[in-house]
């Protein structure tokens, strides 16, 4: 669905911060790229973003090779860390954006908008701007832009690494029921192994630019297939 064929990326011509990366996210899957600072990871979505062009290699979403389309015919929603909300405007604002660049009829806006509140349990907060919210709801508004426009593919990339431990679990929980609830397919980027091991249908480990294993998160503890796998997954379990 969503496919890395021999994908290598340099940004300096020299070196390579990804090697060789291979990866075919399956429809409606929830797959996560974990690994530690440094080794690749955002570059990777930067890519299937349309953000960063590989050096060498394709991306293909739905089996078509999309390498020079720019970001925004892609059709993929993405929640960073910052949540990148834009503060001058309203919650409900904020969620119409998406929506107005893709010329919807202001009805049609209005009952999306509605509806992804909805979906992150934020129905009431649509009239507040995002410094009025916490810091978990402004994640949730992150997460809904994310979604308004019904995307295919959403990215993600460390969206809870600013959340405090509590409202870490509690949002891993809500990104997991909508994920099962809409049947979107997800590409996630974490370098925390309980959040990868709890969320994910199949985790990618990456360490230097390379993936060490691809596997089921049951497989990785189990079976890891190199001793890197083995320290990584076990460290903070
Ligand atoms: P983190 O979890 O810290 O974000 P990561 O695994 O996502 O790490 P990347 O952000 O993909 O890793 O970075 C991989 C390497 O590429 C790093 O050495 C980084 O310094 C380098 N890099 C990333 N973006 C750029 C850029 N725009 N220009 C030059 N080098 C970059």
């Amino acid at each position: 669905f969503a496919r890395f064929r021999s994908v290598q990326k340099s940004y300096d011509g020299v070196e390579l911060v990804v090697k060789d990366f291979n990866l075919d996210v399956r429809q409606g899957e929830f797959v996560t790229l974990l690994g530690p600072s440094g080794s690749g990871k955002t570059t990777c979505l930067m890519m299937m973003a349309g953000f960063e062009t590989p050096t060498h290699g394709e991306i293909l979403l739905k089996g078509e090779p999309i390498n020079g389309l720019p970001p925004h015919k892609r059709g993929i929603g993405m929640v960073f860390q910052n949540y990148a909300l834009f503060p001058h405007m309203t919650v409900a604002e904020n969620l119409a954006f998406p929506l107005e660049v893709r010329h919807l009829s202001k009805a049609e806006i209005k009952q999306k908008v509605q509806r992804a509140l909805a979906m992150v349990r934020l129905d009431e907060f649509g009239d507040r701007r995002p410094a009025q919210l916490s810091g978990g709801q402004q994640q949730r508004v992150a997460l809904a832009r994310a979604l308004v426009f019904e995307p295919e593919l959403v990215l993600m990339d460390e969206p809870l690494g600013a959340l405090d431990k509590n409202l870490r679990e509690e949002m891993q929980y809500e990104i997991k029921r909508i994920h099962a609830e809409l049947g979107v397919t997800m590409l996630y980027v974490t370098h925390d192994q309980t959040e990868a091991l709890t969320m994910s249908d199949r985790i990618a480990v990456f360490n230097d630019g390379v993936v060490q294993q691809l596997a089921s998160p049951d497989t990785l503890y189990e079976q890891p297939e190199n001793a890197f796998v083995a320290y990584f997954i076990g460290e903070n379990n």
